[in-house]
């Protein structure tokens, strides 16, 4: 029964995806026929560049599991396949790392440094010229183990990353969500890279590592690849509307 349920899921979310994917298809056309009736030389396909922030990394494992899962893992995961889904769509993106290794020079002798030099070059990338948004993959952590759901914060110092967040809110509560009542909220200055951010961007917690159920999700490679595609498409829909 469990896996006629789960079969059945997976033929629904694979509709969905497919009827996305025309609708995305359609908004990339809109955004192309738009840019270009603007007489603007660059079009939607050849200019557009998005940063992808796969949050801590390297002896910065992030929040942990009871099971001894790691953040920074399922963060890479998800980025790598976001970046898949823009790549595929002709767009350009920038990685603050690809890798478990992150930013800045790591041969520096203390963690403090260590940790400074990454926090500096991750945020000269969030702050490049020409960068349409950044995303943040994060997940979330909290002391009881029942909360669970995804949660987007958005930096203060632009306006179009309010509405970004709710792109991406809208987004993985339709395609994944949907008893998900979460708000998005705006950063202060305990999310440095948000605070400090010129650019639209967002920090997207995408679940809890607290919750047993929601942590095995989020290290299933598929529901990553779900993930990544409710941001994806959310991020494609923002840029066709709002940039
Ligand atoms: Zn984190």
């Amino acid at each position: 029964m469990e896996k006629l349920k789960q079969s059945l899921f997976n033929i629904i979310f694979y509709i969905v995806i497919i009827a996305v994917i025309i609708c995305l298809m359609l908004l990339v056309l809109f955004a192309v026929m738009k840019i270009n009736v603007a007489a603007d030389e660059s079009t939607f396909s050849g200019s557009a560049c998005i940063v992808i922030d796969a949050g801590h990394g390297g002896e910065d494992g992030g929040a942990e599991s009871a099971d001894g899962i790691a953040e920074k893992g399922i963060n890479l995961a998800i980025s790598q396949a976001l970046r898949d889904y823009f790549e595929l769509s002709g767009i350009k993106v920038l990685m603050t790392r690809d890798s478990d290794m992150p930013m800045g020079d790591q041969s520096l002798p203390t963690l403090s440094e260590r940790t400074r030099e990454d926090f500096k070059e991750r945020l000269a990338l969030f702050n490049k010229e020409n960068v349409d948004c950044v995303i943040s993959i994060h997940q979330n952590k909290f002391t009881e183990p029942q909360y669970s759901g995804a949660q987007v914060f958005y930096s203060p110092n632009d306006e179009k990353s309010a509405a970004l967040a709710e792109y991406i809110r809208k987004s993985i509560t339709g395609l994944l969500q949907p008893d998900n009542q979460r708000q998005n909220k705006k950063a202060d200055s305990g999310i440095y890279l948000l605070n400090n951010c010129t650019n639209p961007c967002v920090l997207v917690e995408c679940g809890f590592l607290s919750n047993p159920e929601e942590t095995a999700r989020l290290a299933d490679e598929n529901y990553q690849k779900q993930i990544a595609f409710a941001i994806y498409t959310a991020v494609v829909e923002y840029m066709a509307k709002e940039n």
